[in-house]
């Protein structure tokens, strides 16, 4: 008798699924996982589904070698939808369905891995030289595999001996106990929790009957403070009352969110919650993970990834702060996890809930034109109003920068308003939030004799001067030097140019030498420690300043701040980029957000040098319908999204003939852009973009724009096999890009 096929889909770069034979007595089940021979290796492939064996033509088809799981590892909503995402980002699905395995799950085993240790973070945080190297060779990873450090020829030995770095091997199997089944039978234990005010009450209303319905989306559109966070808790309380089985996942946006989060999920439902980051070692997100699996867990917390968690009842999806762009992965398979939330809600039959109080324009738009429903709180829940921005009117420094040689204090502009604002709310024993839109020092160093900023040798963008004038990083690639190693003949030479989180830090240190000043940014949050005990230490009230990047403006709930100061808005309203402003405006709001949420009213002061812009004026007035009406009328009558969708397309080399090449051929290429007119499409390019060499390749770029999808992926599938196979250049498809730079 003959063996029954199987389409296999295998986790490598090929757009097309594999067909082998199914030797085992059980039949194929789609989802399972099972061990391939692929060229010479073993990989983990997935069953897509069961082929008919009369249609295979070749010879010497291979055998399936052994199974992994014996019961699905992707349930059927999750298969649809990574074949949802296979063809909608252009992408093959070897790929997302890799990208959709947690890294325990989807190789063979006893891959060694390399983790950072406490130490190592700490060096990381600190930037020490030890650090800057850690952190050139880890990025924003907290582990990677012994051969991809080999690839990168790192020397191990000193980081071993150093206990800068440990050595794990994790085995991928240990990960078979995949339960479907559930532990069941221990009662729902929750602990305290408010009355719903009037307001919140009839939103929870409405939102607990779509999640009964099982259907749609919904978007809560809650100012900030206003208990959008409570009414999750409300709604999941239900959910798990109706039916201890359900499950609900919750995305939120950043790594520093989820200490906060959790804290307050797991006090509400003790024993309930399960919580995956970045930061964690695959095996601990495994575990975390498998919790979801079999069922003790009925909450996961987590960033993008978290969609392609193993839930067996997933009734309830919940979007925090889904405008934040973090939810776009921005290399690889570029996808959009709030929109695949949606999308993985309707596979389910579960209703998806989007929060914010500064909600994108794509999803305000579906609100407005009755594809979501809508549920605005336009009060927040403890105090009485939102604290009101006032906008304070910048003029240029007329200073330059300063030369590195001369020994200067810190600087940065700030008013007398904020100097005053801040002596009193210090005076109180209030907490001031300090933001600020660049970490480091300042933002670089001019060279006056050639008459440029230095920059990178890998990237063409200028270095940022970090830890006063010690060492020059690049914010690209990590690459670094040292200032001392500079013309030391000639300090003078070089100007330091801006200032960022650290300058300010040392510069609210010099105004009030009394207060306890901290600072969080990327730098320092990278390591998860620091991260959790400057947070910790805040709400204790151990800090009173806390100066910062835009990771503090985003969901912190801390009653005693009530003081914000944002130091300037141009940088990011003055960006090449379309949502410029949204994010501006974003900034604003959520920045007001982080002031006055317990019984004490808050302040907000924004400085500006543009103050009459239409987009700052509205944030000031925290005005999001004047906003978006007006951005969206901008955005209609270019056609861009939510009214339109855009694709881009980069390609990149070390080679830069390689590039120029395509850009000519490119160049021929869209002389068609009549025909494409008339098929809807408008194409963009191509171009040079604004840094047209990053991380040592060289970057082209061209773009489409079109109300309909169908032609956006023919023109794209056009322009790949046009050129797709010129094998010297890298390309990147960009469905939906949340970034035009
Ligand atoms: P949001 O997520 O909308 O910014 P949160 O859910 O974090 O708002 O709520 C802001 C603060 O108000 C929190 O400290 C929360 O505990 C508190 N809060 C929310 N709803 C109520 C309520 N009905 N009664 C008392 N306190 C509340
Ligand atoms: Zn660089």
């Amino acid at each position: 008798m003959t063996k029954p096929h199987v389409a296999i889909a295998v986790p490598v770069p090929i757009a097309e699924l594999f067909t082998y034979e199914w030797p085992f007595d059980t039949p194929p089940v789609q989802g399972m996982r099972c061990l391939v021979p692929f060229g010479r290796r073993h990989l983990v492939g997935v069953v897509w589904e069961e082929l008919e064996p009369s249609l295979w033509q070749g010879k010497g088809l291979k055998s399936v070698a052994k199974l992994v799981d014996d019961q699905p590892f992707f349930r059927h909503s999750l298969i649809q939808l990574i074949q949802f995402m296979s063809q909608y980002y252009c992408h093959p699905i070897g790929e997302v369905v890799k990208g959709a395995m947690p890294a325990a799950t989807s190789h063979a085993g006893g891959k060694k891995k390399v983790c950072l240790t406490a130490l190592g973070g700490r060096e990381l945080a600190e930037q020490t030289p030890m650090g800057l190297e850690l952190k050139k060779t880890f990025g924003q990873r907290a582990s990677l595999t012994l051969s991809t450090l080999k690839k990168k020829n790192i020397d191990l030995k000193p980081l071993l001996k150093g206990g800068y770095v440990e050595t794990s091997s994790e085995e991928a199997w240990s990960v078979r106990t995949f339960v479907g089944n559930k532990s069941g039978g221990e009662p729902l234990v929750v602990g305290d929790k408010p009355v719903l005010t009037h307001e919140q009450l009839e939103v929870y209303q409405g939102l607990n009957q779509k999640v009964i319905e099982g259907k749609g989306t919904g978007l809560l559109h809650g100012v900030t403070g206003s208990g959008k966070t409570e009414i999750f808790l409300h709604l999941i309380e239900e959910v798990l009352n109706r039916d201890l089985s359900d499950q609900v996942l919750v995305m939120v946006p950043e790594i520093a969110l989820t200490p906060q989060m959790t804290r307050v999920f797991s006090q509400r439902f003790p024993g309930r919650v399960a919580v995956v980051h970045s930061q964690l070692t695959p095996k601990k997100r495994w575990e975390e993970l498998a919790k979801i699996s079999s069922g003790s867990a009925s909450v996961l917390i987590g960033p993008r990834s978290a969609l392609f968690a193993p839930f067996s009842r997933l009734k309830l999806l919940i979007v925090d702060e889904e405008h934040d762009s973090s939810y776009k992965q921005t290399s690889g398979l570029c996808y959009h996890s709030r929109d695949m939330a949606v999308l993985l809600g309707t596979f389910e039959g579960s209703f998806v809930l989007l929060a914010s109080a500064t909600p994108s324009l794509e999803s305000y738009h579906h609100a407005r034109t009755g594809k979501y429903a809508y549920f605005p709180l336009t009060s927040r829940a403890v105090s009485k109003s939102l604290p009101k921005i006032h906008l304070l009117a910048m003029k240029p420094e007329k200073k330059y920068g300063t030369a590195i040689g001369a020994v200067e204090e810190a600087h940065i502009p700030l008013s007398s308003e904020v100097v005053a604002a801040i002596h009193e709310t210090l005076a109180r024993q209030e907490q001031v939030i300090i933001l600020v839109n660049k970490r480091g020092y300042s933002y670089f160093l001019f060279d006056m004799e050639k008459k440029e900023a230095l920059q990178c040798p890998q990237c063409r963008i200028s270095l940022t001067l970090h830890q006063r004038n010690r060492v020059l990083i690049c914010h690209s690639c990590d690459h670094y030097r040292w200032v001392s190693d500079l013309d030391p003949a000639h300090k003078n030479r070089y100007l330091a140019v801006g200032y960022g989180s650290q300058q300010a830090e040392a510069y609210l240190g010099q105004l009030f030498p009394k207060a306890a000043i901290a600072r969080l940014d990327s730098d320092n949050a990278a390591h998860r420690d620091t991260l959790y005990q400057t947070l910790e230490q805040f709400r204790q009230g151990e800090i009173d300043i806390l100066v910062g990047t835009q990771i503090l403006a985003k969901g912190h709930d801390y009653p005693r701040v009530t003081l914000t100061v944002l130091l300037e808005v141009d940088q990011i309203l003055n960006l090449p980029d379309f949502r410029a402003g949204e994010r501006t405006f974003q900034l604003m709001v959520q920045a007001a957000g982080r002031s006055g949420r317990g019984d004490q009213p808050g302040r907000v002061l924004v400085q500006s040098m543009q103050s009459s812009h239409p987009v700052v004026q509205a944030g000031v007035e925290q005005n999001f319908p004047l906003f978006a009406e007006r951005e969206l009328a901008l955005r209609r009558s270019i056609g861009y999204p939510p009214f339109g969708r855009l694709v881009t397309i980069e390609w990149s080399s070390p080679k830069r003939e390689s590039v120029e090449g395509l850009m000519k051929a490119a160049e021929q290429w869209v002389e068609r852009r009549e025909e494409w007119a008339k098929r809807w499409v408008q194409v963009f390019g191509p171009a040079v973009p604004g840094v047209d060499f990053l991380k040592g390749q060289h970057r082209r770029m061209v773009s489409f724009l079109s109300t309909q999808v169908q032609p956006l992926h023919k023109i794209s599938q056009d322009f790949m096999t046009q050129f797709g196979s010129r094998r010297e250049l890298r390309f990147k498809i960009d469905v939906d890009p949340q970034s035009m730079i």
